[in-house]
Order: C-alpha cells, then sequence, then structure tokens
C-alpha cells in the first residue's frame, strides 16, 4: 500500500471547512489594506533562491527541494515566496505602477525539514509583500494586517515580536561584535555552528542548537549598531505602536532565518511557546531588489504558516463556519423510476445548486442513510405510486416530515 510521502499531508473532505474559512478570511483581510493576488510558480531556478536567501541559510544548506530537469536546468521547489514575488515584480516591470505595490499570496511551499507537529515538508503560507516604500508607517500597516490576519481568524494571545537589524552598512559593525562575543564559546558549538560563526556569525542568533545557551542572551544587541537613519526609522515605528496601543515584544536576538532581512523583523507567536510556535514571521528587505538586479527599492512582507494557524484554531477550540451547502437527494424506487428521477436530479440542480442522484441498487433505508450521511436537507423519493400520479414524495431530513408533490413543483418544495 502506498503511502503519502512523510512531511506531506492529505486535506481530507472534513478538514476543508479549516482551509477555506482560513483563506478566506486572510485574503480578505489583505484585501481590505488593499493587497491583491499574485501566484507565482511552484519551481523556481535554483539560483534564485541560493542567491536571495542566503548559501549560509538552513534552507538553502539542507531543505530545499531540488533537480536537474530533464533539460538540465537546476530547478528548486519553492521554499519561500519573498524572493519569487520579487522575480515577479521586476519581471513584469510592476515598479511603474504607484509605489508601494502591495501583493498577497497562498501557495504550498516546500522545505525538507524534520515532520513534526506543525512541521511538514509541503506546507502552505499566506504572505503580502509591500515593495517600494521604505518608510516607517508601510512597517506598521505590515504589522496591523498580520495581527488583524489573526483577529479576523478569532485566535486569541497572540504576541507580536520584534527586532531592528539595521541597515546592510551597518551590519559589518554588528558582526565584528558577535563574532568578538561568540568566539570564546566555539568549544560549546556543533560543525555548523562553527562554520556560522567564521561565515555569517548572524546566523548563531537563530541556531536551534545554540538556544538557550546562556552566551545567547547576553549577546551583542543589533539595536545598538544600527546606523542614523535606521535608528530613526526603528523609533518612528516603535512610535506608531505604542500610540496606536498596539502591544508588542522585543527580542533582541531575533535576526530570522533568511539572509535578505533588513531593519524591522518581526514574529508573531502564540501564548503557548513551543519549537514550532511562530505563526507568522517576516521583516524589512530593502536590499533585495537590487541583489535581483533591479532599481534600489526597498520591501517588506511577512508569510504565515496555514498549518499552524489551523493547529492554533484547532487548540482554541474555534470551529470555522460550516459553509458547504446542505445538498438536495434523488432517490428512487424500481427501473422505471430512473430515468425520470435522473431527469429530476438534473433539474433539481439546477434550481438549487445542488443535487445527488443515488446510485442504484439499493434499498431506501440504505437510500436514505447515504443521503443522511451526505448531509442532505431533504429527500425526493420516486416510486411506481409517485410515477402514476405524477408527483414525487419530499423528505425534510431536519424533521422527517415527508409530503407528496407535483412533479413540476419539486424545487419549490425544497426550497420551503
Ligand atoms: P521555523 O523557525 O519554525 O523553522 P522559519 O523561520 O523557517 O520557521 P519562515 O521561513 O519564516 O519560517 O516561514 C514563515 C512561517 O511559515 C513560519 O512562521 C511558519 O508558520 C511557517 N512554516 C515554516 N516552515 C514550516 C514547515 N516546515 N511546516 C509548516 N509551517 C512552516
Ligand atoms: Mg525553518
Amino acid at each position: 500500500m502506498h503511502q503519502a510521502p512523510r512531511g506531506t499531508a492529505d486535506i481530507l473532505p472534513e478538514q476543508q471547512r479549516y482551509w477555506s474559512f482560513v483563506y478566506g478570511t486572510v485574503a480578505e483581510a489583505a484585501r481590505a489594506f488593499g493587497y491583491a493576488r499574485i501566484d507565482t510558480p511552484i519551481f523556481e531556478d535554483t539560483a534564485l533562491f541560493a542567491r536571495t536567501v542566503g548559501e549560509e541559510t538552513d534552507i538553502v544548506q539542507k531543505e530545499m527541494y531540488s533537480f536537474e530537469d530533464r533539460g538540465g536546468q537546476e530547478i528548486t521547489l519553492r521554499p519561500e515566496g519573498t524572493a519569487a514575488v520579487c522575480r515577479s515584480y521586476l519581471e513584469h516591470g510592476l515598479h511603474n505602477q504607484p509605489l508601494p505595490v502591495r501583493l498577497y499570496y497562498l501557495c504550498p511551499m516546500f522545505r525538507y525539514d524534520r515532520p513534526q507537529a506543525g512541521r511538514f515538508r509541503q506546507f502552505h503560507q499566506f504572505g503580502i509583500e509591500a515593495i517600494g516604500d521604505s518608510d516607517a508607517t508601510v512597517d506598521l500597516e505590515v504589522l496591523q494586517l498580520a495581527m488583524e490576519s489573526m483577529e479576523r481568524l478569532g485566535l486569541g494571545g497572540m504576541t507580536l515580536v520584534l527586532n531592528s537589524i539595521g541597515d546592510a552598512a551597518d551590519r559589518p559593525r554588528y558582526v565584528e561584535a558577535l563574532r568578538e562575543h561568540f568566539t570564546p564559546h566555539a568549544a560549546h558549538m556543533g560543525k555548523d555552528d562553527r562554520r556560522r560563526l567564521d561565515t555569517n556569525p548572524l546566523r548563531l542568533l537563530d541556531s536551534k542548537e545554540l538556544a538557550g545557551e546562556s552566551f545567547m542572551a547576553s549577546a551583542p544587541r543589533s539595536v545598538d549598531y544600527l546606523g542614523d537613519e535606521a535608528r530613526d526609522h526603528w523609533q518612528e515605528l516603535l512610535g506608531y505602536l505604542d500610540a496606536l496601543g498596539i502591544p508588542y515584544r522585543l527580542d533582541h536576538t531575533l535576526v530570522r532565518g533568511l539572509d535578505y532581512y533588513t531593519r524591522t523583523v518581526f514574529e508573531v507567536h502564540p501564548s503557548r511557546e513551543g519549537a514550532q510556535s511562530a505563526v507568522c514571521a517576516g521583516g524589512r528587505y530593502d536590499g533585495l531588489i537590487e541583489q535581483l538586479g533591479g532599481r534600489p527599492t526597498p520591501g517588506i512582507g511577512f508569510a504565515a504558516g496555514i498549518e499552524r494557524l489551523i493547529m492554533n484554531l484547532r487548540e482554541q477550540g474555534t470551529e470555522p463556519p460550516d459553509t458547504a451547502s446542505a445538498p438536495l437527494v434523488m432517490a428512487y424506487r424500481g427501473e422505471r423510476a430512473k430515468a425520470e428521477a435522473v431527469r429530476l436530479g438534473a433539474t433539481l440542480r439546477a434550481a438549487s445548486g445542488a443535487a445527488v442522484v443515488v446510485a442504484p441498487p439499493r434499498s431506501l433505508k440504505a437510500q436514505l442513510r447515504y443521503a443522511s450521511a451526505l448531509g442532505a436537507r431533504g429527500v425526493f423519493i420516486l416510486g411506481d405510486a409517485e410515477l402514476e400520479n405524477g408527483t414525487v414524495t419530499y423528505r425534510d431530513m431536519a424533521t422527517s416530515e415527508q409530503r407528496e408533490v407535483p412533479v413540476a413543483q419539486a424545487a419549490e418544495a425544497a426550497a420551503r
């Protein structure tokens, strides 16, 4: 017997109401802030991610699904959305529109992660990008949209965690300070982290192996190494958050696991902490578009994991509304009624949206059981007697009441 590949999941019909609720709600939140939907391909050239996400990141080092296609192209299943959206922004000249361009996406991502609760190899993200404006009010808007999405979903107890890691020009001084701080602790580090100490010490701050070590908490803080512009921008953003009464927590070790981030970085955590706790994460990436060959263009965005949002909805006992329409069922007795049942089934479907004709041969009892398993709101029954009379029997599934109605008035009977 075949099984779904490790780290992937089937989304069965009974789970779909969570998915349509989350997809519908977050898309509405994005549109409320003026964001328009974009879809990019599921795979891209490998170089796009290797160059932007960063050679020293977990994603590029060990998580990408990369392969050579039959034409010899190096291809990678999309592990994250920002690089692809920026590639598309440049390819289609979206910078000719009024800036910032506001985009959102809802799509599967692929990472060779270690599967566990809330961590999959194929997972789904709701993401947004605001490209082309570096003003702190845009950072504010992105944070507001992240928090409002949670609110609209009815998720309580979500904490916004914030940091600023400054501009590219501020980085060398900070990286040097980190290297100095961490070097005496190299003996406590694994092979990967020792290499990062050399190549990219910033990455040590989000090393899962080092989390909790005492020398992590005492590490130099990026906010102490901000240049003037980055500091003004950071202070302005915090000022807006305070003025609007939006709660947040500062975390000086938050740097995010991708290399392209600058200035504001943030995550949203549920109150129950755990290894898989971030439901949403993002930040500013003012150098990314230029790195992809465009003119210097600031950008900021986030991505929220749909599986983690749903996990939290379930933990908090939030029941999404069941919007699936209850169908009508067309049941019948005997061969003679069959052709008329199929015809009437089509009429009912056209009139009421959803109608299912039960397949023969089954007892009437079995047909009614089938109808109730489908969640039918009503069942039409056609037998010899009804055929004689030009009628059909309608059974209301909620009340179990039955009455005979003329065939021509069947759709109206179900509407009442
Ligand atoms: P983590 O530290 O949990 O690995 P990350 O920093 O790799 O997260 P991001 O790249 O910031 O994650 O992705 C944004 C969001 O996407 C995360 O906050 C999370 O909700 C979700 N996410 C990331 N990886 C996975 C995964 N393997 N399975 C399910 N959701 C994921
Ligand atoms: Mg990860």
